[in-house]
This record gives C-alpha cells, sequence and structure tokens, in this order.
C-alpha cells in the first residue's frame, strides 16, 4: 500500500476537489517510477534494452491483468487524448465505411475526431441524451459503421452510460465499438473481455499514475490502423520509443485502485452524497446534474444566476480548487456541450460547478466546500446581477 503522498502533493491548506480533471500521483507510482527512470530504449536489442523491454512486459502483463485483457492488447500511448483518437480514426481507417456513430456528450477527445470525420468522409449518426445525461436511444446503431464510440462515464457529470448494450446492438450490425473509458478506470470495474469492446482508451493521471501516459486496449482483429506511422512500437498501432518508467508506474497505480476499489467507492460516495445533501441544504436553486447511474465522486451543480468564473475565483480564495462546469475556451467560458445536450438553459449552464471527490478527499475537504458555498454563490449571482 502506498505511504502517504504529501511529499509529491502540493495541496497544503487547500481543498483540492478537482479529482476528475487529474488525480494527485500514488507513492507507489512515483517509486516505480524512480526506480525505472534509467530504463533505455526497450525496442534495443542488446542488454540494456532486453532491460528495459522485460520492465515493459512486466507492466503490460499487470495492465492486462487489472482490465480483463491479454497483454498482446495492451497499447501504451502518450496520453487518453491519443488513445481515443487511435481508436476513432483507426477503426475508421481499418473499415472504410463512410458512417460512424458517437454521442454528442463525449469527451474533445473523442468528439473532435469524431466531428472531422464527419466534415471529411464519413456521416455521423449521433445517439440521443436524455436530460439525466445518459444515452436513450441506441436504434442508430442497428445500421452498420465503421466505429461507435461511446464513453464509459462522462467526465462532466459523470453519468455511466449503457456500455453493454451498446455494444450488444452495434456488434449485432458487425459494427466495432470504441470505449473512451478515460473516467471509469480505476474507479469502477472494467473487464475488456467482458464488455466487449474492439478498443478502450485509459489514461494514468486519472487513477494516480502519472500524467502523459494512455493506455489503448485494442483486440487482435479488427485492429485499429495508425494514425500516426513510424517506427512500428506497440503492435505498430502508436509508433514512438516508449515511456518505459512511465508504463511502469501506471501498471502500478492501476494495480492499487484497483485492489482498494471496493473500499474507497463506499468512502468517496459517502463524501460526494454528504456534499450534495449539504449543498442542497445551504443553497436556493441549485439543480443537479449528476443523475444514477453514475460514478462515484462526482457531483455536477447548476447554480442558475451565477457565473461559474466567478464562483471558482471565489472558492479558490477560500483555498477551495473545483472545475468549471462550461468549457473554456482562449479566455472565454462557453456553454458546456454536455449541458446544452441536455437540455438546461444558458443561464442555468453558466453556473455549473464540477466537484470530484477522489483518493485524497477528506470530510473536512468537504465540511470547507459546505461552509463556503452558500456566500460563494450569493456574492457570484450579487456580482451577475449588476
Ligand atoms: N476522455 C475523457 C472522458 C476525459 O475525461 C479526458 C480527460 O479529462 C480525456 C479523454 C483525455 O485524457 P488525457 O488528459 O489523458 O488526454
Amino acid at each position: 500500500m502506498c505511504a502517504p503522498p504529501a511529499r509529491t502533493l502540493n495541496l497544503a491548506g487547500m481543498a483540492y476537489l478537482d479529482h476528475a480533471a487529474t488525480t494527485p500521483m500514488r507513492q507507489c507510482a512515483v517509486d516505480v517510477w524512480v526506480e525505472h527512470s534509467g530504463a533505455l530504449n526497450a525496442g534495443s536489442p542488446h542488454a540494456a534494452g532486453r532491460r528495459a523491454n522485460a520492465v515493459l512486459a512486466d507492466a503490460r502483463e499487470r495492465v492486462a491483468a487489472a482490465l480483463g485483457a491479454d497483454p498482446v492488447e495492451v497499447v501504451f500511448t502518450g496520453s487518453g487524448t491519443e488513445a481515443n483518437n487511435i481508436g476513432v480514426r483507426g477503426l475508421y481507417l481499418a473499415s472504410g465505411i463512410p458512417r460512424v456513430i458517437s454521442t454528442p456528450i463525449e469527451h474533445p477527445a473523442v468528439l473532435e475526431p469524431v466531428k472531422a470525420l464527419g466534415q471529411t468522409v464519413a456521416e455521423v449518426a449521433w445517439l440521443p441524451v436524455g436530460r439525466d445525461g445518459h444515452v436513450r436511444d441506441l436504434a442508430a446503431l442497428d445500421e452498420p459503421a465503421a466505429v461507435a464510440a461511446v464513453m464509459w462515464a462522462n467526465n462532466e457529470t459523470g453519468a455511466i452510460q449503457p456500455v453493454g448494450e451498446v455494444v450488444e446492438r452495434a456488434s449485432a450490425a458487425g459494427t466495432p465499438v470504441h470505449v473512451d473509458a478515460v473516467q471509469a478506470v480505476g474507479h469502477v470495474p472494467v473487464d475488456f473481455h467482458a464488455c466487449g469492446a474492439t478498443t478502450l482508451a485509459a489514461s494514468a493521471h486519472k487513477f494516480g499514475g502519472p500524467r502523459g501516459t494512455g493506455i489503448l486496449l485494442a483486440r487482435r482483429s479488427p485492429a485499429p490502423l495508425p494514425v500516426v506511422l513510424g517506427g512500428g512500437q506497440e503492435r505498430g498501432i502508436r509508433s514512438g520509443t516508449v515511456d518505459v518508467a512511465s508504463a511502469a508506474a501506471t501498471a502500478a497505480a492501476l494495480e492499487e485502485a484497483v485492489a482498494e476499489m471496493g473500499r474507497e467507492r463506499a468512502r468517496v460516495r459517502g463524501l460526494r452524497d454528504a456534499l450534495l445533501s449539504g449543498v442542497a441544504a445551504a443553497v436556493p436553486e441549485v439543480i443537479v446534474a449528476t443523475q444514477e447511474p453514475a460514478l462515484d465522486g462526482h457531483a455536477h451543480m447548476m447554480f442558475p444566476g451565477a457565473n461559474a468564473d466567478a464562483l471558482i475565483m471565489l472558492l479558490d480564495a477560500a483555498g477551495i480548487e473545483v472545475a468549471a462546469g462550461s468549457a473554456c475556451a482562449s479566455g472565454v467560458v462557453r456553454m458546456s456541450h454536455v449541458l446544452e445536450t441536455m437540455g438546461f438553459t444558458e443561464r442555468e449552464a453558466m453556473g455549473a460547478l464540477r466537484v470530484t471527490v477522489g483518493r485524497t478527499t477528506t470530510s473536512d475537504d468537504v465540511e470547507r466546500f459546505l461552509a463556503a458555498i452558500a456566500g460563494v454563490v450569493e456574492r457570484a449571482r450579487a456580482a451577475g446581477a449588476i
């Protein structure tokens, strides 16, 4: 079990409630990374290369065991974004059917490649999403497509999507399924073979591994074609010299996350539920966007009349770190595409906060948030009314 990661954290005095954005690296991952930081090129045939390759092979086996995959199906990438791009675009390239299926609530790592295919070579069928943030009509899956890309759990609301039904229905039409499981892996049980997906993306920094390391699980067939061409590492699916130390640290973090999942899920859910009921009691006119089934740590709330920018700055000044539930591009806060799809108004969505509880969160952090939120919303609403 990891020692408390105090040395590697910079959370002193802050209540960090943004674990869905990234979560602090586990001490075991830091230790393993340091241990293997001298690993050289795992593709070299000499002794140093063979040593690096042995560490990489071990990491691959451990990731596979933790996620119900075969070691050969584990492809290390440079991010969850890259894993998603390979899944979506690679499966499209492997098939060539000019049709792609996805949902309008995907993370940009899936949404943008899907839209790009839609603007150039393919027709895109969007699965409709209800006001509860869950995909609700799978009929578009009955017609074959090159790929159906559906997320396991939404990064904003935490809503868990019906991935099993999606795979069943898509498979009946012969369509491979790519699952963006970046928010799910390490937090809820994920079994690649049992879920039936063709490819699945994960990201180490969401479960206490290093930032800048992704995982793509890819079945032997149909396998995605590469989207970046090069030396042919990682089955030719992801070229580039593999970061062996980060792969090993990812495996260590994932094993620990999976080992403590049962206990940790209940603890995190208890803190999240206390936070949600505390906010409901303290703040008038709050709308909770997170609807079950959802990830245990997500609390997505809207405070109509307040602006998310103001909420975040006021909370930050009180030592509380959370995320906006609306997208910020080039300094301009825009309505979240997820909330828009769910049917919320601009006034509601512009006051959206995503508060995510995680491994380092304590009841003191939740109490601190609850002590501050009513006053913060009142001030942000007053500022918005000017
Ligand atoms: N997919 C989802 C659902 C995410 O939440 C994120 C990151 O927030 C990504 C993909 C991108 O992962 P990465 O930050 O590793 O590129």
